[in-house]
């Protein structure tokens, strides 16, 4: 039980050997299969569990293995691939750092955008095309009402530490951002959750934004 025994992809199991990652932690143990075979996934992993490459894995893996020649690409406007939402500066910008170690080679842009920071920066960046965004809820309303960014193409959508989502009083942003996916043909967008606790209003938010879900306690 290794990953050099799942075929990620050769650049992604590349990285994962040059991260020195051998064996899977449980989250990514049962997680990384079931996203794989296409599954929403509800789980419920602690801050140390390995919930970033978790999820992280398949979003990649799926991208390489796809070419989605058809994407648009406006004049202001990007279009990514894959949207992980996180709930503070730190966490994005931890997560930005891993994926961009994950996908090192593989052809897969990740950027990162945070509240509490310039935009403008942000912007650049995404002008420099993006495949993978990782966002706070409140700056990417603001990148989606300035039409800097659109989510018809999001294709994987992540959220991590959706508990504190919540407690911190994103969920309007995060169901405005939800809505704004509905375009791809059902079936085509995959979704991961994350939480450390599973109070009711999680499983509101799991049962509105998944569609025959695994549950996932380890
Ligand atoms: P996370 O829970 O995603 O914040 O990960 C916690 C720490 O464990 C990070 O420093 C990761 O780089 C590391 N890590 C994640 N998965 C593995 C693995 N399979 N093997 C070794 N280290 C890992």
């Amino acid at each position: 039980n290794t990953f050099a025994e799942i075929d990620l992809g050769d650049a992604l199991n590349a990285n994962i050997r040059r991260c020195k990652y051998v064996k899977p932690t449980p989250v990514q143990r049962h997680a990384i299969p079931i996203s794989i075979a296409g599954r929403d996934l509800m789980a419920c992993a602690q801050t140390g569990s390995g919930k970033t490459a978790a999820f992280c894995f398949p979003i990649i893996s799926g991208i390489m293995r796809e070419e989605y020649l058809q994407r648009p690409r406006g004049a202001r406007t990007v279009y990514p691939l894959a949207l992980i939402l996180a709930p503070t500066r730190e966490l994005s910008s931890q997560i930005h750092d891993e994926a961009k170690k994950f996908s090192y080679q593989t052809g897969v842009k990740v950027v990162v955008a945070y509240g509490g920071a310039p935009i403008n920066q942000q912007l650049r960046e995404l002008d420099r095309g993006v495949d993978i965004l990782v966002a706070t809820p409140g700056r990417l309303v603001d990148l989606l009402e300035r039409a800097r960014v659109s989510l018809q193409m999001i294709r994987y959508l992540a959220l991590d530490e959706a508990d504190r989502m919540l407690d911190m009083g994103f969920e309007p942003q995060i169901r405005k951002i939800v809505e704004q996916m509905d375009m791809p043909p059902p079936g085509m967008r995959q979704t991961m959750l994350f939480s450390a606790t599973f109070p009711k209003e999680i499983q509101r938010l799991a049962s509105d934004f998944l569609s025959n879900y695994i549950f996932l306690a380890v």
